[in-house]
């Protein structure tokens, strides 16, 4: 069932995606060569505490041992901090942060270049942002789940650049993972109808060369089954009857 919040509870998770832009703002002030993965948990996690009654929402979440999600190059999502993963020049990074808050979850995540990266990675960069924004333009009422997804799709592939079927966005508020899926691709006016009070997490990974996916031994970390490059970027995004409302930015 798709949990409807009240303009109130809107205004509760703002609050909590008010800390999560913050958090974000402090780890990408820390990606540089020569910084752990663990180490810019560590940064997550303090920030988020330091604030009273935010807890990262991913530490033990189906036993998730970090407080993100941090994934490297050709990582799409849920790499696990690690001392041994020590950030490069080139490198692309995206950190993937949860804040609960005042009992509701809110997601970001954002991929960071570490030093200077290779102009079709910036370009992959661009892309999957762009291809975030159109989504969240067309979230309005009226529309449909799919009208997101084949938003995405066609700013990825006027981009030459591959959508990941295999992993969607979705529904957040009092749990992480809510209804309904969110997919990066589709067909406009398909899927749940949007409406007032739908809160959803609109995340599209893009990789850079083919869209296919493996999950490594570790059971955790889904990588590019060719070995190329992935961006990832997400915001936590309000459906309201003044248009989409991004909750996860320090201007709500
Ligand atoms: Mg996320
Ligand atoms: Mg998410």
């Amino acid at each position: 069932m798709i949990q409807l919040k009240s303009p109130r509870e809107l205004d509760i998770m703002a609050a909590g995606g008010r800390i999560l832009a913050a958090t974000h703002q402090h780890v990408k002030a820390a990606v540089a060569p020569g910084v752990s993965t663990l180490q810019l948990d560590g940064l997550v996690e303090s920030f988020i505490r330091s604030h009273a009654g935010a807890t990262p929402s991913f530490k033990g979440l189906y036993d998730f041992p970090g407080s993100a999600c941090i994934s490297i190059n050709e990582e799409i999502v849920h790499g696990i901090p690690s001392a041994k993963r020590v950030l490069a020049e080139g490198d692309i990074v995206t950190v993937d942060i949860g804040v609960h808050y005042g009992g509701f979850h809110t997601d970001s995540a954002w991929t960071y270049a570490v030093g200077e990266i290779a102009p079709e990675t910036q370009r992959l960069m661009d892309v999957t942002e762009a291809s975030l924004w159109a989504a969240i333009r067309v979230a309005t009422l009226g529309n449909h789940i799919g009208d997101l997804g084949a938003a995405v799709e066609e700013v990825v592939t006027r981009g030459r650049f591959s959508v990941v079927r295999d992993l969607v966005g979705h529904g957040v508020g009092a749990a992480m993972h809510e209804e309904p899926q969110v997919p990066n691709h589709g067909k406009p006016k398909r899927g749940p109808k949007l409406q007032a009070g739908m809160t959803l997490a609109i995340e599209p990974m893009v990789n850079a060369g083919g869209a296919a996916t493996r999950t490594l031994s570790d059971k955790w970390t889904i990588v590019t089954l060719d070995g190329s490059m992935s961006a990832h970027f997400e915001h936590t995004v309000a459906i309201t009857a003044e248009g989409p409302r991004v909750l996860t930015t320090l201007q709500v």
